[in-house]
């Protein structure tokens, strides 16, 4: 576990040059220089120097951060903000009654049994409403070598919104039903600790991915895909902390697609690179070299299916619009998928990638500054006329949400992108 001294080099990195409040959302409504990262390292700074004490006061300015990580893009001395934002609100939240009361919240004792109530209630749901699914299997594949050769194989990181609100995942299934070049791997994942790490409990953090990298390496999968830009930029995170990083170059570099190329069909499983991953020996060179540098590859499940080959037809003409997740690296797949879109119209917004405001905990303890943030989010989506906002994170959908209340505007339909391809239907190209 690391402390905050750890980190003093990277704080004396900051040479105040203020850049970060240009793009900080929490700055642009505050107008506070000790919310942007700048003020923070000085008062760290002074922490680590012993002239400042790690209080209360501290604590609320490390709590006025969405983790959006916009500063750390745009930081000319490549500071990683976050990790040391986490690692003094660890060392802040491990002395004080609340630090500890949250802890017991986020323990696998009650969070992980709410978690387990979740999965329950789903499964149930699941089984009377028996949704046509591809070929989905646990942790053995069930397929003989020579079916999965054929297939591509998804290790499918639903993440928790998905265990209470399955509408994503439904959507996704809904839609590979039409594939038959697809194997879904579905374990039983933990949370993939974006909460606890934003909360500062690093050691529910650590476990958590300890868990879920056992999963992880247990199983034989080509991708692991997940429907939740928070979940997949937490999960690559994981090789960051003591495991190393995947050798691949991003999933839509991988298969060629550049700045102005349209999105290639290859993500077909005829010609995906094989890069299955399995416990013991090596299968194939590939393999072999992602392998031995201990990294996995990521597809999420908007670019997987902007590669298939499916038309999503809309019966009456529609207006859409999307809001780019803080945590969605790439969006490359959006234009590409839309044009398989019969009768969508897509409109971009204005500040399309600016943060929703919403980040969970943030939320709970910035009322205010998350509102405004999310009121002017909103307000730009209205003013597109679109007739649905589109994402890819059930937080954002929140966040969205919560715009259009604070706003005062009626609001447009919300939702994942996943499922609103699932509201068209379905045909080869
Ligand atoms: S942009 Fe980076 S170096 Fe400049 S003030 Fe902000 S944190 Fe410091
Ligand atoms: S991570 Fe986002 S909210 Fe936090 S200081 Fe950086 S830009 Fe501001």
């Amino acid at each position: 576990m690391k402390k905050l001294e750890d980190f003093a080099d990277d704080i004396n990195k900051c040479s105040k040059c203020g850049l970060c409040q240009s793009v900080c959302p929490v700055y642009k409504i505050t107008g506070n220089d000790c919310a942007v990262s700048r003020g923070k390292f000085v008062m760290l700074d002074g922490v680590l120097k012993g002239d400042l004490k790690l209080n209360k006061n501290i604590e609320k300015y490390l709590d006025m951060c969405l983790k959006c990580g916009k500063c750390k893009n745009f930081c000319p001395s490549n500071i990683d903000v976050c990790e040391i934002f986490n690692t003094a609100k660890y060392e802040c939240a491990k002395n004080t009654f609340h630090g500890k009361f949250e802890k017991f919240l986020e323990s696998k004792w009650v969070f992980g049994s709410f978690m387990k109530v979740g999965k329950k209630v789903n499964d149930i749901c699941k089984t009377l409403t028996r949704i046509s699914a591809p070929q989905v299997s646990g942790r053995n594949s069930t397929l003989s070598l020579r079916e999965r050769e054929k297939k591509i194989s998804l290790l499918y990181f639903k993440g928790c919104v998905n265990n209470f609100y399955p509408k994503t995942e439904r959507a996704f299934k809904k839609i590979c039903a039409h594939l038959n070049n697809v194997e879904i791997i579905e374990l039983n994942f933990d949370c993939c600790g974006l909460p606890f790490l934003s909360s500062g409990n690093m050691e529910r953090f650590e476990e958590v991915k300890k868990y879920n990298l056992e999963l992880i390496e247990s199983c034989d999968f080509d991708y692991i895909l997940t429907d939740c830009a928070s979940c997949e930029s937490t999960l690559k995170g994981y090789p960051s902390s003591g495991y190393k990083k995947s050798p691949l170059p991003p999933c839509l570099e991988l298969f060629g697609a550049s700045e102005n190329s349209t999105f290639p069909d290859t993500l077909r499983a005829d010609a995906l690179p094989k890069i299955r991953f399995t416990k013991g020996v090596n299968t194939s060179l590939v393999r072999e070299v992602s392998r031995s540098d201990g990294g996995f590859s990521f597809v999420n499940a908007a670019e997987f299916l902007t590669g298939q080959n499916i038309k999503f037809k809309f019966k009456k003409p529609v207006k859409v619009t999307f809001h780019k997740p803080c945590h969605l690296e790439n969006d490359d797949f959006l234009k590409p998928l839309l044009e398989k879109c019969e009768n969508v119209e897509y409109i971009e917004m204005k500040d399309y990638d600016d943060c929703c405001g919403f980040a969970g905990e943030f939320a709970i303890k910035n009322p205010k500054i998350s509102s405004a943030i999310s009121k002017q989010k909103a307000l730009n989506a209205y003013e597109t006329g679109a007739d649905y906002i589109l994402t890819t994170c059930p937080a954002c959908v929140m966040g969205l949400h919560q715009g259009f209340i604070a706003a005062g505007k009626k609001s447009p339909e919300i939702m994942n992108i996943i499922e609103f391809l699932a509201l068209a239907e379905f045909a080869g190209k």
